[in-house]
């Protein structure tokens, strides 16, 4: 057997088993496919990419044969939008996006046996096989309908690409699913002159057809498979299940009219794909084959777990669509379990990216670099588990400065600290004879840890098992704290003997070390590797069959000076993030917002400013345009985003309020030639009345940018 010493030490002989795998030879694993048209933030960290990876990591440390299996997601409506927006193919948008996504997965320790995508190859074929078995088995419903179709852009619309008047209140830009002005949900036939998002054009009624899954033929099996064999599943899935199994389900189609896609494998389906969420999950089946000849041995034999990470937007497509899919097609497995996440706010607001109210990944690997294991922490110590909960700067920086760094961090220090002042540097021997209560008791603790934090595992609460992981480190500082090792060595030189007392304290507390590392490895992964490097161990040492053990560390051995594992960070460093935050807040977008509906993929994207409807010449003559040099600014009080400007505009001076204070400091724009709309209406903000508006261009970060003349010229020049 291989030491998990570099030198040499004891065997490990104990073979651990647990009781909920004895039915199973082999996991596969799954994390829902992010959408290739943005990148990736810290939301979909929590919801699903870190769970998974801790179950994964996890299983692995048990030898268990595991397989992670990741991907992108590269079809749907919204990435044809987007590429016909920025005037670039489809390929080009989801080539980009694929590649920040992955990058920013590896940067996070995510740890896919395979990260694919679903414009390859292989997932076209396994896709459309599988669409094809479905079909000659004849269970498709085939059904023609008439859609909105928009000559122009020659495409159908989805119904959020349809723009009217509402009905309701007269708002000029309501969409064909809902008025944002009042609320009211509508449908694209109650607008009044409906024109298409995409080109202005007045839709018209096209006939199409598709082919649809009768999910209502499943409902019978559905409900006794979730509702009766999967009464363990979390409540918040199985919930949702069964208030979709409640409702009643419809036969919905499993094709759609684009050209991005997968096209739909039959011969009078020109102009037809799959649809995004029938081909998706299959993906992982496809991502399965690229990764091993093997890929059968986890998609078709009973002996497999099949475990889907997803976010709470995806649990209706993974517990009902998919696994009625998978019945349907015979073949394969059944997911064994769907630990779906519900979602995390940021600062108390719901997580937009149209907004750009979003923590990217990206971002936070280049503001914190080499602390991707603090977000881990943070983001796992509070995933949204059970209910939405509640990311802000402030808790993160709370709980790595009280918990990993006075904690944790503090506990390793000490012991590494200590053991080099009083023991040489070496590990001291455990002298039986001498050893008390309190030793017994945290003996007990190092083993009664293991066996929760285990049992927390796999039943899917990471958040408890990494709670009783810290709270061991906690109970080490107390001992530590209680046995004064430093006191007890003042009293050396009068009694020799106490030497026995600081073995052991040392001893033990450097055992309970090593656990930690074991303990915290799926969870902290790089800071596990930093304490196996201070203990001078080998990787082997982080397998799980040596968590609990008392005598992992040889006496006698040496170990290296600690290093700090987690670093205090500042106020200013959270102040400047929260800052960035809000400066970065972009106004939502009025027109042409993804598709929300829970029949499209739900997705969002950056804001692209909107493309308003034609006006007459004398539309604009109406505006009085002038320009006007920024001679005063102040900062309005008790209003974050208001400064309050003196305008000199030639012939007089105006005062304007203006919304840009979170972009420019008042003393950075004294002197600044800006484009004033000069005859708008005087308006009363926060007491001070603006008379006028300053014109702004804003970037695709949401940044404010100043309109203005290229060169210096005089205040009250028209402008037109
Ligand atoms: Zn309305």
């Amino acid at each position: 057997m291989q030491s998990i010493y570099r030198t040499a030490g004891p065997a490990c002989t104990a073979i651990y088993k647990d009781e909920r795998m004895s039915n199973y030879k082999r996991i596969l694993v799954t994390a829902a496919l992010p959408y290739a048209n943005g990148p990736v933030h810290i939301g979909h960290l929590a919801g699903c990419y870190i769970p998974a990876d801790i179950y994964v990591r996890y299983q692995r440390a048990q030898k268990r044969d595991i397989k992670f299996i990741g991907g992108s997601d590269e079809h749907g409506v919204p990435i044809t939008i987007r590429a016909m927006k920025e005037g670039i193919t489809p390929q080009q948008v989801v080539d980009k996006y694929h590649a920040i996504i992955k990058e920013s997965f590896e940067q996070m320790n995510i740890s896919f046996d395979i990260y694919s995508r679903t414009s390859n190859p292989v997932h076209h074929q396994t896709a459309s096989a599988f669409f094809k078995k479905l079909y000659d088995d004849g269970l498709f419903e085939e059904k023609e309908t008439e859609q909105y179709y928009d000559e122009k852009a020659k495409t159908f619309l989805a119904d959020r690409y349809i723009i009217g008047t509402c009905p309701v209140c007269g708002n000029p830009n309501a969409y064909g699913d809902q008025c944002e002005n009042c609320g009211s949900s509508l449908s694209p036939e109650q607008l009044i002159n409906p024109r298409s998002a995409l080109s202005d054009a007045t839709p018209v009624k096209r006939k199409t057809k598709h082919w649809y899954f009768p999910l209502k033929d499943y409902e019978p099996w559905l409900k006794q498979w979730v509702l009766e064999e999967h009464k363990e599943w979390k409540n918040n899935v199985y919930g949702q299940c069964k208030s979709w199994l409640d409702t009643g389900l419809q036969s919905r189609a499993m094709t759609r009219d684009s050209n991005w896609g997968i096209k739909v494998p039959l011969p009078d389906a020109e102009g037809k794909v799959l649809y995004v969420w029938f081909d998706a999950p299959i993906g992982y089946i496809s991502a399965t084959k690229e990764l091993t000849d093997k890929w059968a041995d986890y998609w078709c034999k009973d002996d497999t777990k099949l475990v889907h990470f997803i976010g709470k937007d995806n649990i209706v497509f993974h517990c009902i669509i998919f696994p009625a899919m998978l019945r349907a097609h015979g073949n394969f497995v059944l997911p064994d379990n769907v630990p779906a996440n519900e979602f995390l706010n940021i600062e108390g607001e719901k997580v937009s990216t149209s907004r750009n109210w979003a923590v990217w990944v990206h971002d936070y690997v280049k503001d914190f670099p080499g602390m991707q294991d603090v977000l881990r922490y943070v983001l796992c110590s509070n995933a949204p588990e059970t209910k939405d909960n509640d990311f802000t700067w402030k808790d993160f920086q709370e709980r790595n400065n009280s918990e990993l760094v006075a904690i944790f961090g503090n506990f390793v220090n000490r012991v590494f600290v200590l053991m080099h002042k009083l023991c040489n540097g070496k590990v001291p021997p455990l002298h039986q004879d001498t050893l008390d209560e309190k030793d017994a008791i945290i003996l007990r603790e190092i083993e009664n840890t293991k066996t929760k934090v285990e049992s927390l595992l796999e039943q899917y609460k990471f958040r408890e098992a990494l709670f009783e992981i810290i709270d061991l480190s906690r109970k080490g500082n107390k001992y530590m704290q209680e046995k004064e090792p430093w006191i007890v060595a003042k009293s050396l030189e009068t009694n020799p003997a106490a030497q026995k007392s600081i073995d052991n304290t040392l001893h033990i507390c450097l055992q309970l070390t090593a656990n930690l590392a074991i303990l915290i490895n799926p969870f902290l992964p790089d800071t596990a590797k930093k304490m196996i490097h201070m203990m001078k161990v080998v990787e082997k040492m982080l397998e799980w069959e040596n968590a609990g053990k008392i005598n992992l560390l040889k006496t006698g051995y040496s170990l290296r000076e600690p290093q700090l594992l987690f670093r205090k960070i500042e106020d200013e460093e959270i102040k400047a993030q929260v800052e960035k935050l809000k400066s970065g807040l972009v106004k939502p977008a009025t027109t042409t917002q993804e598709p929300a509906k829970a029949d499209q993929k739900t997705k969002e994207q950056p804001a692209v400013a909107e493309t308003k409807a034609a006006i007459q010449y004398d539309d604009f003559a109406k505006l009085d345009l002038k320009v006007g040099i920024i001679i005063a600014a102040e900062k309005v009080e008790k209003a974050d985003k208001l400064l309050k400007l003196q305008v000199d505009m030639g012939s007089e001076k105006r005062t304007i309020v203006s919304g840009i204070a979170l972009h420019f400091k008042p003393e950075a724009i004294i002197g600044k030639q800006v484009v004033v709309v000069a005859n708008l209406a005087p308006r009363k903000m926060r007491g001070i009345e603006s008379n006028g508006m300053i014109l702004m261009a804003e970037d695709n970060n949401g940044k404010l940018h100043f309109v203005a003349p290229d060169n210096k010229i005089n205040p009250g020049a028209g402008v037109s």
